[in-house]
């Protein structure tokens, strides 16, 4: 029987260090391993995903005869080969033989495997046994797949996938002549001619005024995203990873609808579908089998409609999400913000720079020996998690009151300025006063 031990979360290059294969070049899946080796794509000079989900689909998905919208006349008969079990694993690490001409390399490395060195966790006895060893952090997979998407539609230079190398290298791969570069008649430069992905300056300036203007949230949901809308520029500046979390599961299918096609626009909000579904709270075992199957026609239906240069290792790791929630369990518990919120936390208990970890652990210490004492105080003293109270509550002598409502430890205790109320601000105040009133409960019933 397998028993959860331990598992390990961080981000892709991290991951990299755990599991000593390197992330980058011709394998960089970590979990696929040399099993998928990427397509170098000439023009681009990057390594790209692309046409390499079809294997894992259902062996008479209609998907895998397509010769039209992946790679050119390429059928798909092959299935995925199956992951590699743990001891698998540790047999192909014991078997690797330093290379006598590239010293500190495996022999291979690079064209048979990516292994770089074998982790001390080899060395705990149960690190084979275990279904699931390291996670692959959602909340970063999320920010790159909707920063690579934001940027496509936005075209944002340093972030869009949609440029003259990558229009080249689709040619080459794929049947999409209305995309390719062309050359106008008599003129040098080249054109990219409009795709469905690019959105115009009118479409992206209405976009960002809806953001600016009209787009709300519940307090305490999400950050203020129409701060950092720029009409100038065309952009929105410094969303933060779970802004991005945001931006894909809940505001992106609405922001596009009506903008882009309808059929773009349904995998778009397919996309939006799986992720929001993969973090929520709740995951039953039949949901997620069908969002292991969902999960290889997604990105299949991805690579339909965006260009080879879209699909780098954060795309391909989607297919692996649904698995690694399955075995486990919900994701807020495996990925990366208390980790990071924790590590601000720290950060800002440094003082003394040169003693990084030592002012660090010192403040912390601090701190916790303080919280256990207080908890031990009587409770007429007060301190950090027995404030006083800021507003006389209970004390009618000093403007406090006796009813149920007005207590409360954390109201402001402002200079009061009087204000006017039309009829129906004073119609809701009253109903909200009489339905959350409990002495006014015996009345009604
Ligand atoms: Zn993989």
């Amino acid at each position: 029987m397998h028993v959860w031990y331990m598992y390990s979360m961080h981000d892709l290059p991290a991951y990299a260090l755990f599991v000593g294969w390197c992330v980058h070049g011709r394998f960089p899946c970590p979990t696929c391993k040399a099993a998928l080796e990427f397509r170098r794509l000439q023009a681009g000079g990057k390594f790209s995903c692309f046409d390499m989900h079809r294997q894992f689909l259902d062996p008479r998905h209609k998907f895998r005869k397509d010769k039209k919208n992946f790679i050119k006349g390429r059928v798909v008969k092959n299935s995925a080969p199956p992951a590699l079990t743990g001891q698998q694993t540790l047999d192909q690490l014991n078997s690797l033989e330093p290379d006598p001409e590239r010293p500190g390399y495996f022999k291979g490395y690079n064209s048979e495997h990516a292994w770089t060195h074998k982790t001390c966790l080899w060395d705990l006895p149960y690190f084979k046994d275990l279904l699931c060893p390291h996670n692959i952090d959602v909340m970063h997979t999320e920010k790159n797949v909707g920063e690579a998407l934001f940027g496509t539609l936005f075209g944002i230079e340093g972030k869009t996938k949609d440029n003259p190398k990558a229009r080249v290298d689709q040619q080459a791969l794929c049947d999409r002549p209305l995309q390719n570069m062309r050359q106008p008649k008599g003129k040098k430069n080249w054109t990219k001619p409009k795709a469905w992905f690019n959105l115009g300056r009118p479409v992206m300036r209405e976009i960002l005024l809806w953001v600016k203007k009209e787009l709300m949230f519940p307090d305490g949901y999400a950050a203020n995203l129409k701060r950092g809308a720029s009409l100038e520029k065309l952009k929105i500046f410094g969303l933060k990873s779970h802004d991005w979390h945001i931006w894909l599961e809940r505001v992106m299918p609405v922001m596009l609808r009506g903008f882009i096609p309808e059929d773009e626009w349904l995998v778009l909000a397919e996309l939006s579908y799986f992720f929001r579904v993969l973090c929520a709270k709740e995951l039953s075992p039949g949901l997620l089998e069908e969002l292991e199957e969902l999960a290889p026609e997604l990105i299949c239906k991805l690579e339909k409609i965006f260009p080879p240069g879209f699909f780098n290792p954060m795309q391909h790791l989607i297919l692996h999400l649904p698995t690694e929630a399955r075995l486990g369990g919900p994701v807020q518990n495996r990925w990366c913000y208390s980790t990071e919120r924790m590590q601000k936390t720290l950060r800002e208990k440094c003082k003394n720079k040169r003693r990084v970890e030592a002012s660090m652990a010192e403040a912390f210490i601090t701190e916790e020996a303080a919280n256990f004492v207080t908890a031990h105080y009587e409770a007429k003293n007060r301190h950090l998690h027995n404030p006083k109270p800021r507003y006389n509550a209970g004390d009618p002598k000093k403007g406090g009151s006796n009813l149920s409502l007005f207590k409360g430890k954390l109201a402001p205790a402002g200079a009061y300025t009087s204000l006017s109320l039309d009829v129906d601000e004073w119609r809701t105040i009253t109903l909200y006063i009489l339905n959350n009133l409990t002495e006014v409960r015996p009345y009604i019933e």
